[in-house]
């Protein structure tokens, strides 16, 4: 897809509208924090295919409901902004750490017969082919956090 300047607050925006029935229905509130004002070098349906992985993730986390928490904010290294940085946060299950090493790894998935385990191997290869990062992190039983670094100005290898 072609690279534009994309306002991320607007894909945060767009992937709660695309996400939103789940969220009624997974009776899941949404705390949204938009703080990000530099747009980032992307493809947009590229990074929105980024953030819905996530998201359903975190739906799938909390089957019995709980607190969805996206946030942007800028990515500042010496007061520069670099580029975005976006949370995606649930109050679910949480990863165990043993799997915290592999769950980038395409086809792992701990959803027994349900999951294809692409999604976080598709994010991740998306923001790292920008020359950014997708890290998480977890406490088992308080939820997991995912936090994307989006440059402004993407490194192609
Ligand atoms: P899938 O969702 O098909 O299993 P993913 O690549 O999206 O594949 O995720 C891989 C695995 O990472 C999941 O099976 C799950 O074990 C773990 N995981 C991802 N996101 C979360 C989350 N928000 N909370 C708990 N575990 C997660
Ligand atoms: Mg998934």
């Amino acid at each position: 897809g072609y690279v534009e300047e994309v306002d991320v607050n607007a894909v945060l925006a767009d992937c709660l509208l695309l996400t939103r029935h789940n969220l009624e229905k997974g009776r899941i509130d949404v705390d949204l924090r938009e703080a990000a004002t530099v747009p980032v070098e992307i493809n947009r349906s590229e990074l929105q295919q980024v953030l819905i992985n996530l998201i359903v993730n975190a739906i799938q986390a909390m089957p019995e409901g709980g607190t969805l928490t996206l946030a942007s904010e800028n990515w500042l290294e010496h007061d520069q902004p670099m580029g975005a940085v976006l949370r995606v946060r649930d109050t679910g299950q949480g990863i165990a750490p043993e799997n915290l090493s592999n769950i980038f790894d395409p086809f792992f998935t701990t959803k027994k017969g349900s999951g294809t385990g692409l999604g976080l191997s598709i994010s991740y290869t998306i923001v790292e082919r920008y020359g950014g990062r997708i890290e998480v992190s977890s406490r088992p039983g308080e939820g997991a956090e995912f936090v994307v670094r989006l440059r402004r100005e993407p490194l192609y290898d």
